[in-house]
């Protein structure tokens, strides 16, 4: 394991820094990647390095074709080349659709999931010439479901979801699986600034009785980046305390 390369997109904050830590505890070197909360990812990168992993942080806008050509560059000469892909990098721009402006519509859509077909373009062609590879899209419960406010992330993440599928049978063959999580209500940036009467209600729905932590979600990257989920293929895995059922 000690040799395996992971890069996680918005690895500085929320479920991409859990995720970075919970690979890099596996023995996987990490790049940690983020656009603007530099500190962060510095941060993700000392708590991975404290405790005896290797990790570095880059810096990429990840719906920037270019930027995210450079990264897997960087990638590559400083710790090789990536071997598991974790998609995390993540936005919402929430208002109802007659008064959701086109640039609330191209930004989600251009972070959530172009982003997904960028970084996933670079990652594909080493992982076909190694003959393994891990491809890991972080979508939503919210694309299984719809939700009020969200047409701009329910598309995108419902389009990841397609588009995971068709890459699992394009790449199936060739040792590499790529699969999708569906987080719930999960505990970051993301979701602190609902009102509190609003989390309470929204409690209430999910049959764990509490919100999910960044932490269940890696623990489920983790797994499918490891040698035990090899015949695990495109398939979406719903990490929401049950929202779903
Ligand atoms: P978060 O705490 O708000 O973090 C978002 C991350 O995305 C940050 O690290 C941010 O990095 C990064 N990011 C945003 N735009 C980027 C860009 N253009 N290029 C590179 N990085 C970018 O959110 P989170 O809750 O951890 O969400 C992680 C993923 O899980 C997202 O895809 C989100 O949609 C999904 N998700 C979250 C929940 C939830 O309840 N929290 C539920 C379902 C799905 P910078 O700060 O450096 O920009």
């Amino acid at each position: 394991m000690s040799a395996r390369v992971a890069l996680v997109t918005g690895a500085g904050r929320g479920i991409g820094r859990a995720a970075a830590i919970e690979l890099a505890k596996q023995g996987h070197a990490v790049a940690v990647n983020y656009a603007h909360s530099e500190e962060a990812a510095y941060k993700t990168v000392r708590l991975i390095t404290d405790a005896g992993g290797r990790a570095f942080a880059v810096k990429a806008d990840v719906s920037n074709a270019e930027e995210v050509k450079e990264m897997f560059k960087c990638v590559a000469e400083t710790l090789g080349e990536v071997n598991v892909l974790v998609c995390s990098a993540g936005i919402t721009r929430d208002s109802l659709l007659m008064r959701m402006k086109c640039d609330d519509w191209n930004s989600v859509v251009n972070t959530n999931l172009s982003s997904l077909y960028i970084c996933a373009k670079e990652a594909v062609r080493p992982m076909i010439k190694a003959r393994w590879g891990r491809i890991i899209a972080i979508s939503s419960v919210v694309a299984l479901r719809g939700s009020i406010g969200q047409c701009n992330y329910a598309a995108a993440k419902a389009g990841m979801i397609g588009f995971m599928k068709s890459l699992a049978k394009e790449v199936g063959g060739k040792g590499i699986t790529a699969n999708v999580i569906a987080p719930g209500f999960i505990d970051t940036d993301m979701t602190s600034s609902l009102p509190e009467e609003l989390k309470a209600k929204y409690i209430e729905t999910i049959p764990c009785g509490r919100v999910g932590t960044p932490q269940d979600v890696a623990n489920v990257v983790s797994f499918l980046a490891s040698d035990a989920a090899s015949y695990i293929q495109g398939q979406v895995i719903a990490v929401d305390g049950g929202i779903a059922i």
